[in-house]
């Protein structure tokens, strides 16, 4: 049994590596997929601007076509008024020329307009264009690091996976799941020794018969508060202490020796 705290011992180690690459393999792309979702969006932009360049064009162009309808209807007016003779039919021309006249100012007017709006679009969509370009670059060569960084993490992955491998034989498989579990779990402290009757993980007091169990090293004992794998450990005063707990008025000075000798032993292992 003894072996196979020390295996355990050793597999806690090399389990808290493979954590700390799994962590840092599932970190990396989370960067990249922000900045691609912003790469997204910026497109998404990009279309909606040119789209609507697109329609104002098409406006302009059917704005042109009224405006020159109007002016070829007024010229058309002028021309034919010169020949009336009648008043009222003058009066009347003369309104339609009126008519086409406002008609030609009011297109006019519009086209204008949409003119200045097509050149703030158009400046909008250039500013669009090199953040575009900034974001592509950005992502493809973040595409290319990133890749290199995961194969290397893979790599390390791999390492460490057969060195589990290596250090679990003759450990039970169910046994060295739960183990793996309570790392992950249990801030990579996975088997924790008892001092006295304290489980050093989680500092609870254990029962007594349940200590000599851990003690007697027939099989493997979870804590049952913390739930980290337990094997017993000697410690000068711990064990005095604990079974022990009650000191004569006439020895004052033991409980803060014991103490002492307890947090350096606890030091020197962890
Ligand atoms: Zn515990």
């Amino acid at each position: 049994m003894k072996d196979s705290f020390v295996k355990l011992q050793q597999l806690q180690g090399v389990f808290t590596r493979k954590y700390e690459i799994e962590d840092k393999i599932r970190l990396v792309p989370r960067d990249l997929e922000e900045k691609k979702a912003a790469l997204e969006a910026t497109n998404r932009r990009y279309l909606e601007l040119c789209n609507r360049e697109n329609q104002l064009k098409q406006q302009m162009e059917d704005l042109k076509l009224q405006n020159a309808d109007a002016e070829a209807r007024r010229e058309e007016l002028e021309k034919s008024v010169e020949k009336l003779s009648l008043s009222r039919e003058y009066d009347t021309v003369k309104k339609e020329i009126e008519l086409a006249k406002a008609e030609e100012q009011r297109t006019r007017n519009f086209l204008i307009d949409r003119q200045k709006k097509i050149e703030e679009l158009q400046s909008d969509i250039a500013e669009k264009e090199e953040v575009r370009r900034r974001q592509t670059e950005e992502v493809n060569s973040e595409t290319a690091k990133i890749d290199e960084i995961i194969s290397a993490l893979q790599k390390d992955l791999n390492a460490v996976n057969a060195e589990i491998s290596g250090l679990s034989e003759g450990i039970p498989e169910s046994l060295l799941f739960k183990f793996a579990r309570i790392i992950r779990n249990k801030d990579n402290l996975g088997i924790v020794a008892i001092h006295g009757t304290v489980c050093e993980g989680c500092h609870m007091t254990l029962p007594l018969q349940f200590v000599n169990n851990v003690r007697s090293e027939d099989d493997v004992y979870f804590c049952p508060y913390c739930s980290r794998v337990l094997f017993y450990e000697e410690v000068a005063g711990a064990e005095k202490q604990t079974f022990e707990p009650k000191q004569h008025d006439d020895e004052p000075s033991a409980p803060s020796e014991y103490s002492i000798a307890s947090e350096g032993e606890f030091g020197d292992d962890f």
